[in-house]
């Protein structure tokens, strides 16, 4: 009965018992000095560290002048004090100026605040009056001004090796002058099984064909998770040229991603060639969970090698690449297994049908007045997720959760 799945681990667990007999993180190879605008969107190979303070001096956040705050003690509209303009910071340089007793300095946006000064007072709370600058308002120490080193000091770790460059920290790492980064370089081949299925670039099909989905689905998961995956194509279920193209993949890549044969009639070929791997165990055999419960993995910790065969339905497929592979595969570069959802609780705007037993991922739309819509999918649909903001996630003990109440949300 080995085409049945006979026990059936958590996502969690599944995660956890995986890390542990893999023995992850593993020491992943690293491509050296990638050009920092073609690692958006990568997981960084090594930790970044900030090479200077931010900001590297102290600068003014306003147009106006560097003043000794304590000269401007009582400064108002009715009581204005004057100070004598002694130069000016022009953009870019840092003049050998010292702001004296009672004396102020022209500085811009941006700009370094010379020695002496402890504060800025904006340039449209002032006017020049002959000689001196008329100023109208007082200032508190700091006030308008980056203090150097204040966000952070020099030697700080701006990203964690794992963690994905993007809108988030690009910025600090452009600052410290890094023009390459380090990414991570594991190999994740990505393979679509089955007689039926086609290219997706076929021009046209026989009825009884279907065009590969799910190799785009699973590329899409590992940007997710900063990797670039390799597609290999397609392979039939003829046993032996599965075997072949198995091996063939674990040769090169370190994990492969497989999706179909995960009906009872070509299961067990998969299944065969994951204990092998296994030296004879299949840790993971069938998730309970829905969509996806035909998951199957196993791997080589001595090797360094791993394989996940995922459901064929592209719903299927979809939900567990991103619910179970994303974190898996973070888990095995960094340790922890990041799924990259921002999770929220929301109220349900409809009844949430579920049943009790097994964790279950719903797509999800939120309304305009904050309440979570199920969406209505099938493990055959490709469009399920379209227009979803995430997943609802109902947990194993939960069934059927009414209107109006509180439901668990992972938003993409
Ligand atoms: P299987 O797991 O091979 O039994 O496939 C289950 C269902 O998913 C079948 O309807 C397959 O035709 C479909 N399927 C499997 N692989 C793919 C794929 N790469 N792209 C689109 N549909 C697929
Ligand atoms: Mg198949």
């Amino acid at each position: 009965m080995s085409g049945f799945v006979t026990r059936t681990l958590s996502r969690n667990e599944a995660i956890m018992d995986l890390s542990r007999r893999m023995g992850f993180p593993w020491p992943v190879a690293v491509r050296e000095k990638v050009p920092l605008w073609d690692a958006l969107g990568l997981a960084l190979g090594e930790d970044v560290t900030a090479t200077d303070p931010s900001p590297p001096y102290d600068r003014s956040l306003r147009d106006g002048f560097a003043v000794r705050s304590f000269d401007l003690v009582g400064a108002g509209k009715t009581s204005p004090v004057f100070l004598t303009v002694c130069g000016e910071v022009p953009m870019g340089s840092m003049p050998d100026l010292k702001v004296g007793q009672e004396q102020a300095v022209l500085v811009h946006t941006g700009g370094a605040i010379p020695a002496g000064a402890d504060s800025v007072v904006m340039l449209e709370d002032t006017s020049l009056v002959g000689d001196l600058l008329e100023v109208r308002r007082s200032v508190q120490k700091s006030e308008n001004l980056l203090l150097q080193g204040e966000e952070y000091a020099s030697g700080r770790r701006l990203i964690r090796k794992g963690d994905i460059l993007d809108l988030r920290n690009i910025a600090a790492v452009a600052s410290c002058g890094a023009v390459t980064v380090p990414v991570c370089d594991l190999r994740v081949a990505i393979m679509s099984t089955g007689d039926e299925i086609v290219p997706a670039d076929s021009r046209h099909i026989l009825p009884g064909m279907i065009r590969d989905t799910n190799s785009s689905i699973i590329m899409a998961n590992m940007t997710r998770a900063g990797i670039r995956g390799v597609s290999l194509g397609i392979v039939g279920d003829d046993p032996d040229k599965l075997r072949a193209a198995f091996n063939a993949a674990l040769e090169s890549f370190d994990i492969l991603v497989m999706s179909g044969g995960s009906s009872v009639s070509t299961r067990d070929h998969s299944v065969m060639l994951l204990r092998e791997l296994g030296g004879g165990e299949v840790p993971v055999r069938g998730l309970n969970i829905s969509p996806g419960k035909p998951t199957i993995v196993s791997g080589d910790p001595s090797r360094r090698k791993m394989a996940v065969c995922l459901p064929g339905h592209p719903h299927s497929c979809a939900v567990i690449s991103s619910t179970f592979l994303v974190p898996l595969i973070s888990s095995l570069i960094m340790g922890e297994p990041l799924d990259r959802f921002r999770k929220v609780f929301l109220p349900a705007g409809e009844d949430v049908i579920g049943r009790s037993g097994v964790e279950e991922f719903i797509p999800v739309r939120i309304g305009h007045g904050g309440e979570a819509i199920p969406l209505w999918a099938r493990s055959g649909y490709l469009l399920a997720m379209g227009g979803s903001d995430g997943l609802i996630r109902l947990p194993e003990n939960m069934e059927t959760l009414r209107r109006g109440a509180s439901v668990e949300v992972w938003l993409w």
